[in-house]
């Protein structure tokens, strides 16, 4: 079977690809640096049910650094390569913008050089719905024009997607673009809302609302990102974007209600300004990878969300 390399294989995405790829048969090369974004502990336990199976392994290293990138490629016959090692998120692009544009849009442009020279038969890049920024247009289309992202991490995703385009142009790689619409599920990234929401609940803490809590977000849970990856792993294409969204964007206001129903806790809200970075709405059109990619969603917000808190509460002591 084909050899996948997955960048960022440690991580909240990543680990749980490298499980479904393994379990349907495919060798996972897992390239993951164990930065300390969040608690590298949390990255070593997301791996753990794959790290000794025959068709895993793990590279500890960058994707910035060719040495690495270059003893994979010599080690492995990479077939498809599913780019998901990033530094994440909005607030943390505010404050480390160089940061960021070196790990998202350098990295990227390092691992497309040797997708280019080892001609894989499939590159993915994960990118993000943040590069609609405030787009009036809703549900975002992946054919929007895309004028303003309005943080460093958007722009850098936005940068990353431009120079995927121009690799594919150019060394004819295969290419899907998949802008994901905020992931949620088990192991979820601990600075993000429904993770963070659900500690603080549960611990009895204050629990930072931005804005009036009528914010929108398309929350999509991570067993139906991983369907429409696996799709676009085996789609025939030359270059295509395609949205991985749920298509039902919620208040920020409901999505702590369903949290606070399914904890039986009450949260302890403190309402603050809107912080710099934030969009109002996030709101995919599924359209094209329904059709493309026989893509449809099938995890509702609150069934998602009895599933993260059942796995928060089996996992909350380790
Ligand atoms: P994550 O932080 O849990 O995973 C990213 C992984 O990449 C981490 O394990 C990290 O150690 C690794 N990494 C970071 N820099 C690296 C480098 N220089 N070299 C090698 N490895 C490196 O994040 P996630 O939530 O799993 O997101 C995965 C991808 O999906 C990212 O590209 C992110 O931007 C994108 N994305 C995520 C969401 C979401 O809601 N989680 C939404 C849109 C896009």
């Amino acid at each position: 079977m084909e050899t996948v390399l997955v960048t960022g294989g440690a991580g909240f995405i990543g680990s749980h690809l490298c499980e479904r790829l393994v379990k349907v048969g495919y060798n996972v090369v897992n390239l993951d640096n164990f930065n300390d974004f969040y608690d590298p502990t949390i990255k070593y336990s997301n791996i753990q049910s794959v790290i000794n199976d025959s068709h895993y392994k793990l590279v500890k290293g960058d994707i910035r650094d060719t040495n690495t990138l270059r003893k994979i490629f010599d080690n492995y016959k990479i077939g498809k390569i599913v780019h998901l090692a990033a530094l994440a998120g909005v607030r943390g692009s505010i404050e480390k913008p160089c940061q960021y544009a070196d790990v998202d849009i350098i990295g990227t442009v390092n691992l497309l050089n040797f997708a280019a020279k080892h001609r894989v038969d499939k590159f993915i890049f994960a990118s993000s719905s943040s590069v609609y920024g405030n787009s009036p247009n809703i549900p975002f289309k992946e054919d929007d024009p895309l004028l303003l992202q309005v943080s460093p991490y958007a722009a850098s995703k936005r940068s990353a997607e431009l120079f995927c385009g121009t690799y594919s142009s150019l060394y004819n790689i295969p290419m899907v673009i998949l802008r994901f619409f905020t992931v949620y599920g088990p192991r979820q990234r601990p600075e993000m809302a429904i993770s963070l929401y659900t500690r603080l609940i549960d611990e009895g803490m204050e629990v930072p609302v931005y804005g009036d809590g009528t914010s929108k977000r398309d929350y999509t849970y991570i067993d139906d990102i991983l369907d429409g990856i696996m799709a676009a792993l085996n789609i025939k294409c030359k270059y295509e974007i395609f949205n991985l969204g749920n298509g039902h964007p919620v208040q920020l206001n409901e999505m702590l209600g369903i949290i606070e129903q399914k904890l039986g806790k009450k949260a302890m809200r403190k309402y603050l300004p809107m912080q710099l970075g934030d969009v109002d709405i996030t709101c995919a059109d599924i359209s094209k990878s329904r059709d493309m990619l026989s893509y449809y969603p099938k995890v509702s917000l609150e069934e998602g969300i009895e599933r993260y808190v059942k796995w928060y509460k089996n996992n909350k002591q380790g």
